[in-house]
């Protein structure tokens, strides 16, 4: 009989609530091996998600589909400016990242999973969830799905995580970004980060135009508050124009230095779970690799009859935890004491963070040499 009243019921093994690139990246290592799997969106594909688009070699290396098709431009060249007088030039010829479209690649990267034989819903609202020692219950506009796990997929604003953790962001980092297009004055214009008393400033090119962005990465509650004018004024520094298309903004989940799980079916994955690093706003990789490490969690519990699959995704959180730790130090120093941190990128360690990048390293292997991820 349907609870709630619902005339519908649907069964899955797996249910995922948002279908960025955490959820897609999750529902694809579970179809690997078999899950039924469902995929719970807001929105119907292509959609809008705030976003730089520029993804890292470790990320590109994750990822399960070939996205060579869509790279609009390979960062060889960096710049780093501290002040007017004051930056820092790093080059690799193996390029430190590339950038796409983010709304072409979350679609491509949706369109790919659904191929998996991932099941798509739409949805409107999630109204509630509930769980037992067995199964997860979830009640969306009129219809109650039912589950052995449910993955928090949904960003930074996550309805998973309010209806289901403790964990809440209590100084959410907000970045605008919009598009300045190309043209024969600005065009050799290089990949730029810009660290300003607002925080961080960003131009990614693209093929036809520069993605332009700009945020505070220090999340206490005496930091500023990006506003829409600041992209303006950072823009016209810049470009001198206020000639800026689509501007859009949108909080960024970096609350998630002490993240684990406590509930053995119902797991976070990137934003939704404040994964992304507190340096330069990087969530794609971490979203790929803890939707990845959640299904493979799931997928490990019933190989391995000791341990249940929250015991390997604390044991996974803890790693990418510890490194968000490590993030958030260089932040400190980055973004408290740019003076200095300018001597030390221009002594070596700019040099030193532009090559492990291009040879697709995480922070720990870079730092620390020592790999990131779990082996299985
Ligand atoms: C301005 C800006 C620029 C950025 N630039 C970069 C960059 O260049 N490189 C980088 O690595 N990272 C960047 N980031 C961070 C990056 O965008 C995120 O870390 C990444 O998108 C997280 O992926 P996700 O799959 O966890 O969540 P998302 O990509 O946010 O996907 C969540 C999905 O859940 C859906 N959803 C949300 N709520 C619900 C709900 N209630 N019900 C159903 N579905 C729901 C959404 O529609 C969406 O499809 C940037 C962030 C911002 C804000």
């Amino acid at each position: 009989m349907p609870h709630f009243g619902t005339n519908e019921l649907k069964r899955y093994d797996v249910i995922i609530v948002g279908a960025g690139p955490a959820g897609c990246s999750c529902a694809f290592e579970l179809r690997k091996h078999g899950k039924r799997v469902l995929l719970l969106d807001k929105h119907d594909f292509p959609r809008h998600k705030p976003c730089a688009g520029g993804i890292t070699i470790k990320a590109l290396d994750q990822l399960p589909i070939d996205i060579s098709h869509l790279i609009q431009h390979c960062s060889y060249e960096m710049v780093f400016r501290f002040d007017k007088h004051r930056k820092v030039e790093l080059k690799n010829e193996m390029g430190s990242c590339i950038m796409v479209i983010r709304e072409d690649f979350d679609n491509y990267f949706f369109n790919e999973t659904l191929k998996t034989g991932t099941h798509f819903k739409k949805v409107n609202k999630i109204k509630s969830i509930e769980y037992d020692s067995d199964k997860v219950f979830l009640y969306a506009d009129d219809v109650r799905y039912e589950s052995s796990y449910l993955i928090g997929a949904d960003g930074a604003n996550s309805i998973v995580r309010k209806l289901t953790t403790e964990l809440s962001y209590k100084n959410p980092v907000y970045a605008f970004e919009g598009l300045v297009p190309k043209t024969e004055e600005n065009k050799k214009i290089k990949t730029e980060f810009i660290f300003n008393d607002r925080g961080y400033a960003w131009i990614f090119p693209k093929e036809n135009h520069f993605n332009v962005g700009i945020g505070n990465l220090i999340n206490n509650k005496n930091s500023i508050k990006t506003r829409k004018k600041d992209l303006y004024d950072f823009v016209y520094s810049r470009f001198k124009t206020e000639n800026i298309e689509n501007i859009t903004g949108f909080p960024i989940g970096t609350e998630g230095l002490d993240y684990i799980s406590l509930i053995d079916k119902i797991f976070l994955v990137g934003d939704a779970a404040g994964l992304s690093e507190s340096l330069l706003g990087e969530g794609i990789y971490n979203a790929i690799v803890s939707g990845k490490y959640a299904a493979k969690s799931i997928i490990k519990s019933e190989q391995e009859d000791r341990y249940d699959a929250k015991y390997f995704y604390n044991s996974f959180l803890k790693k990418i935890t510890n490194e968000l730790h490590l993030y958030k130090k260089a932040s400190k120093l980055l973004y408290g004491y740019p003076k200095i941190s300018y001597f030390l990128m221009k002594l070596g360690l700019g040099k030193k963070f532009m090559d492990g990048y291009s040879e697709g390293k995480t922070l720990t292997e870079i730092l620390k040499k020592r790999k990131l991820l779990p082996n299985y």
